[in-house]
């Protein structure tokens, strides 16, 4: 049957509890245990293994609330460890551009993957294929949803959430009302708290009365994103995958202190250091920015101390993606809304105005760019072998005293040379 080759076939592929997998990965004593892993600083527990979801430990909880679960239990209780997540994500990723070079990845365990070439037989096929490949050269586990559009895989990802293989089809199936209708109207991507709120209130639970519900009622009493969502929940694609990296227009590295700040040093060395990661990640997806915005805070919830928050934003001369550009801006704009005394909790970096660096060359380039150019290549290449900071700027500093609160990091990092396992031989 020709005609089934033209049907789109969208796959979401989710990685399972992505977290603990990852730290599942370079400790299998832990393999079937509980575990979890906390926010920035320890404060929410947010990924669970089966185990830890199976004693009740809910998401998002903060941490001290499931503190007694967790001892009574032997829960293993790790601090988020994003470089290391980082790195497992990007192999992920690779592995299923493999499949199919036009990916959209959606978040740091999800992609949208376009399967249309396969005929309609293939396709689980196909999604099983993916899930092992992925789960041979990564060692993380997956759900995969194929559907013809993006809302339906996200509803057939969560239906192969449950089932033993892991892959879940919904192409060919003729009608697929009875499985809608056991989709709860907030569980549909798309749908928020606000218009779940608003879609109870005229009688509409689940995704099967959606998706029989009138466009032009929707259209009128909502908006055309909701339209669309109630489109493809009829299997009509409207929301288009989107693939292209460039598409990104700003960068942002920012986080909150393990412990407050009061020195002018250590806030410098702070921005210094989110502007080399800014940097190297727009310069990874061969970017630049046009502008650099900074900002620092004291915490709201301390206001006995006093409240100060602070930003500016200063345009480069020329577009640029150069750690010492960055860094020298930055350190001008910190001077200028830095205030002595308070105690800062957080502070930030955002590069803006991106655009592709290619063929950026322009009347004021000269030797000197090519010259900056290829010393920042270097630095990436070197970082990237022997570990994130081996080269650095002196302004980046060394101590970094101001670092996030990780009591239980499982220290390993694949980008990082010095947490490769020791290993005696006798
Ligand atoms: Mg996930």
């Amino acid at each position: 049957m020709s005609s089934t080759q033209y049907t789109k076939k969208i796959a979401l592929v989710d990685c399972n509890s992505f977290y603990v997998s990852c730290e599942r990965l370079f400790n299998p004593k832990i393999r079937k245990k509980p575990v979890v892993v906390l926010s920035n600083n320890d404060g929410c527990i947010i990924s669970r293994s089966t185990e830890a979801k199976a004693l009740g430990i809910k998401m998002g909880e903060p941490y001290f609330k499931g503190k007694d679960i967790i001892i009574k239990n032997n829960v293993q209780v790790f601090s988020s460890n994003y470089s290391l997540y980082g790195d497992i994500s990007r192999r992920v990723m690779r592995t299923l551009k493999r499949f199919n070079s036009d990916i959209e990845i959606y978040s740091i365990d999800e992609a949208f993957l376009d399967l249309s070439n396969f005929t309609d037989e293939e396709v689980e096929k196909v999604g099983k294929e993916i899930r092992a490949t992925v789960l041979q050269w990564t060692g993380i586990p997956t759900s995969i949803g194929i559907a013809k559009t993006k809302t339906l895989s996200k509803v057939a990802n969560h239906i192969a959430k449950k089932t033993q293989s892991g892959v879940t089809s919904l192409i060919g199936i003729e009608n697929i009302d009875p499985i809608l209708e056991k989709v709860e109207i907030s569980d549909i991507w798309g749908v928020g708290k606000q218009l779940t709120k608003f879609y109870q209130k005229n009688g509409i639970y689940n995704a099967k009365q959606l998706k029989n519900k009138s466009n032009t009622w929707i259209k009128k009493s909502s908006n055309v994103l909701s339209s669309r969502t109630a489109m493809e929940l009829r299997g009509i694609p409207c929301i288009d995958l989107e693939t292209t990296t460039s598409k990104r227009k700003s960068c942002v590295v920012s986080r909150s202190f393990g412990k407050r700040v009061e020195k002018f040093q250590e806030l410098r060395e702070a921005v210094a250091n989110y502007c080399l990661n800014a940097s190297e990640k727009i310069r990874s997806e061969s970017l630049v920015a046009k502008a650099i915005t900074v900002f620092v805070r004291t915490s709201p919830f301390q206001r006995n101390f006093g409240y100060y928050s602070n930003s500016k934003t200063v345009d480069f001369p020329i577009a640029t993606n150069n750690s010492i550009e960055t860094v020298k801006v930055a350190m001008s704009i910190l001077d200028s809304i830095f205030k002595n005394g308070y105690r800062y909790q957080k502070a930030g970096v955002m590069l803006t105005g991106l655009s592709n660096a290619e063929g950026k060359k322009n009347l004021f380039s000269s030797e000197k760019d090519e010259k900056i150019n290829s010393l920042m290549r270097s630095i990436d290449n070197t970082n990237y072998r022997y570990g994130r900071s081996t080269l650095s700027l002196a302004s980046a500093g060394v101590q970094k005293r101001w670092n996030m609160r990780r009591q239980y990091s499982s220290k390993i990092d694949t980008a990082d040379f010095y947490c490769l396992p020791t290993v005696r031989v006798y």
